[in-house]
């Protein structure tokens, strides 16, 4: 058996009672037969309205970040297990503009996808380049050092998170890595995962950075790409549809279980 593409869509801090219900109620209704899996990341106060909505339909619930933290006084923070308390099964961790614009570490990022796993939460973990370390070619080993923190931490359960492949100068600017660029890149992440867990090959590599409905299809090609991290076009229910369906109709990769 083969593995199915995983497309998860990251709404960032958008989003409307109103215009979450439209949108919800239309991908639930365009997804009922499709071949991959569909998650939606939402702003954490949408997360019982998107429960509720998503109910009965192949939609799963995904958080856009997660505390490192249990419990306790962190005023502002979201714990792990809250977010199953409503039914999340992903959270995004380690996205480019929380590294960013909440100073996230590599350290702390592998220590949210630890939190994540312990309670059931798959964490979807970001890495990626920004264009000033791509012009210095020093893409493989931004990424790779990313990825050896999350490693480190998290050896034994490597195999059950979500790897998001996200340039950072492919983030909302329209500009896309070319399927070549982006495989690359997905293959050294394979052989990195390779060298820490016999499973490497069940872990889904999303690429993620202005992918649409007109990019989705060739990216989704590519051998050692599983999915997509989607932003801007996952609020559009046609345009998500859409990457949905190139998800759905590309071939799995040869040999791979799900
Ligand atoms: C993202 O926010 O993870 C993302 C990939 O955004 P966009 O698709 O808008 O580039």
């Amino acid at each position: 058996m083969s593995k199915k593409k995983l497309i998860a869509g990251n709404w960032k801090m958008n989003g409307s009672l109103e215009a979450n219900d439209a949108l919800v109620r239309a991908l639930a209704a365009g997804t009922k037969d499709v071949a991959c899996d569909v998650v939606v990341c939402v702003p954490a106060p949408y997360l019982a309205q998107v429960q509720m909505l998503k109910s009965g339909s192949r939609l799963e619930l995904g958080a856009q970040d997660v505390s490192v933290h249990s419990n306790g006084a962190y005023t502002g923070e979201v714990s792990a297990a809250m977010l199953r308390e409503f039914g999340v099964r992903y959270a995004i961790v380690g996205h480019s503009e929380r590294r960013q614009y909440h100073g996230e570490t590599d350290a702390l990022v592998a220590e949210k996808a630890r939190t994540a796993l312990a309670h059931g939460v798959t964490p979807i973990v970001c890495v990626g380049e920004t264009l000033a370390e791509r012009e210095a070619g020093q893409t493989g080993e931004v990424v790779k050092r990313q990825m050896a923190a999350v490693i480190h931490v998290n050896g034994h359960c490597i195999s059950e998170i979500v790897v998001a492949y996200e340039p950072v100068w492919a983030i909302g600017t329209g500009q896309t890595a070319s399927p070549e660029q982006a495989q690359q890149v997905h293959a050294l992440l394979r052989q990195q995962l390779a060298a820490a867990t016999a499973h490497a090959e069940r872990v889904h590599l999303l690429y993620g950075g202005s992918m649409n409905a007109a990019n989705a299809a060739s990216l989704l090609a590519q051998p050692d790409i599983d999915g997509g991290l989607v932003g801007g076009a996952s609020l559009k229910a046609p345009d998500f549809l859409q990457i949905i369906a190139a998800a759905s109709a590309s071939a799995p990769a040869a040999g791979r279980t799900n």
